[in-house]
C-alpha cells in the first residue's frame, strides 16, 4: 500500500481526505499537532502526533512511513484570530510549512498537494475569480498562506518538489454515512453555528452583517460539498502521480449563496426555524467569493457531486444528529 502523509489529518477537511484516500486504496498517516483536531476522527490509517515546526519529529515520521506524498491540510484559518495574532500564522502556518516542506525534500518525497484558500485573493467584488486572478489578501490568514504558495513554486524549481494547489472557497457537509464531520471548537463557520441555533444549543445565529452591496445585504459565498472537495485531492494525487506540471486550482461551483439563502435552506432541510440576530460586520469579510471550477474540471476531470446547499445542509444535519457534538 502506498502511504501518504496527511497532516492535519485529524481535522474536519483532513479527516475526510483519510477516508477517501483508504477508499482509493492509500494508506493515509495522519500527522497532527491536536491543537485543532480530533484524535476521534482519525479512523483510517496511522496517527502520528506531532507538530508542523518540529523538523525532528517530522524526519522521524516521513523515515518510518516514506510516504509517496504529502497533503497539507495543517494550518490555523480563523481570519479574526490572524488579525489578532499574526505572528501565530505566520509561525504555524508559514515557518510550519516551511519545515515540512524541507522535511519531504530531505526525505526524497517530491510530491505535495497544499491546502490554500480564496482569502489569497482579497476582496474583489463582483467578479468571478479563476486561478489567474491577482492575489491581494486583506487579512494575515490569506497572506500566509499565498506565502506558502510562494514556497512551493521556489521549491519546484530549486528541489523538484512538485505541488497541487487547491484555492478553497467555503467548504461545508459531512460524510454521508456520518462516520466523521465537522467540529470545531470554539465553532465559527456558517452552517454548524446555524444547525446549534436550529436545536437550541445556542441562542441564536448572528448575521454578520446585513448592509453588504448584494441583493439581501448579506454576504456571498461558493460553497463546495467536503466529499467532493476530498475527491479533487485524489485526482490531485493522480495528477502528481502521473508527472504533470505543477498547477493551481480552484476548487468552486460556480454559485453563491447568501447568508440569508443559507438560512433559508436550512429552514427547508430541517423543517424547523432558525432563531436569527442581525448583528454588524465581522472585521475581515469580503462582500462575495465565487470561483469558476473550470480549470478543475476541464484539466482534472472533477465534477461535484453532492454541493447543492439542499445535499450539504442534509449531510450536515445528519452528522449534527449523532450527537458528536456533545462530546
Ligand atoms: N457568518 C455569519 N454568522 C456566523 C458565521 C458566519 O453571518 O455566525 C457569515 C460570514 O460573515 C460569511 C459566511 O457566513 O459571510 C461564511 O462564514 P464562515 O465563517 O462559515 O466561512 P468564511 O467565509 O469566513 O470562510
Amino acid at each position: 500500500m502506498t502511504n501518504i502523509l496527511v497532516t492535519g489529518g485529524a481535522g474536519y477537511i483532513g479527516s475526510h481526505a483519510c477516508k477517501a484516500l483508504q477508499a482509493a486504496g492509500y494508506t493515509p498517516v495522519t500527522y497532527d499537532n491536536l491543537s485543532i483536531g480530533w484524535q476521534d476522527a482519525v479512523k483510517f490509517g496511522p496517527f502520528e502526533q506531532g507538530d508542523l515546526t518540529d523538523r525532528e519529529r517530522l524526519d522521524q515520521v516521513f523515515a518510518a512511513y516514506q510516504p509517496a506524498a504529502v497533503m497539507h491540510f495543517a494550518a490555523l484559518s480563523q481570519v479574526g484570530d490572524s488579525i489578532r495574532s499574526p505572528e501565530t500564522y505566520w509561525h504555524n502556518n508559514v515557518a510550519g510549512s516551511l519545515t515540512l516542506m524541507q522535511a519531504a525534500v530531505h526525505a526524497g518525497c517530491r510530491n505535495f498537494v497544499f491546502s490554500s484558500t480564496c482569502a489569497t485573493y482579497g476582496d474583489q467584488d463582483n467578479v468571478v475569480l479563476d486561478e489567474e486572478c491577482a492575489q491581494h489578501p486583506i487579512n494575515p490568514y490569506g497572506a500566509s498562506k499565498r506565502a506558502i504558495e510562494d514556497m512551493l513554486h521556489g521549491f519546484e524549481v530549486a528541489h523538484d518538489l512538485h505541488h497541487v494547489i487547491f484555492r478553497y472557497f467555503n467548504v461545508a457537509g459531512a460524510d454521508p454515512e456520518a462516520e466523521i464531520g465537522e467540529f470545531h471548537k470554539p465553532e465559527t463557520h456558517l452552517i454548524p453555528l446555524m444547525l446549534d441555533a436550529i436545536d437550541g444549543k445556542r441562542d441564536a445565529l448572528t448575521v454578520f452583517g446585513t448592509d453588504w452591496d448584494t441583493p439581501d445585504g448579506t454576504c456571498i459565498r461558493d460553497y463546495v460539498h467536503v466529499m467532493d472537495l476530498v475527491d479533487a485531492h485524489i485526482l490531485g494525487l493522480k495528477w502528481l502521480e502521473n508527472d504533470k506540471p505543477s498547477r493551481v486550482f480552484n476548487l468552486g461551483t460556480g454559485s453563491g449563496f447568501s447568508v440569508r439563502e443559507v438560512i433559508d435552506q436550512s429552514h427547508a432541510v430541517t423543517g424547523r426555524d432558525v432563531p436569527v440576530i442581525d448583528g454588524p460586520r465581522r472585521p475581515g469579510d469580503c462582500t462575495r467569493l465565487v470561483s469558476g471550477s473550470t480549470r478543475a474540471e476541464a484539466e482534472l476531470g472533477w465534477k461535484p457531486k453532492r454541493s447543492t446547499m439542499k445535499q450539504m445542509i442534509t449531510d450536515a444535519w445528519r452528522w449534527h444528529q449523532t450527537g458528536h457534538y456533545d462530546k
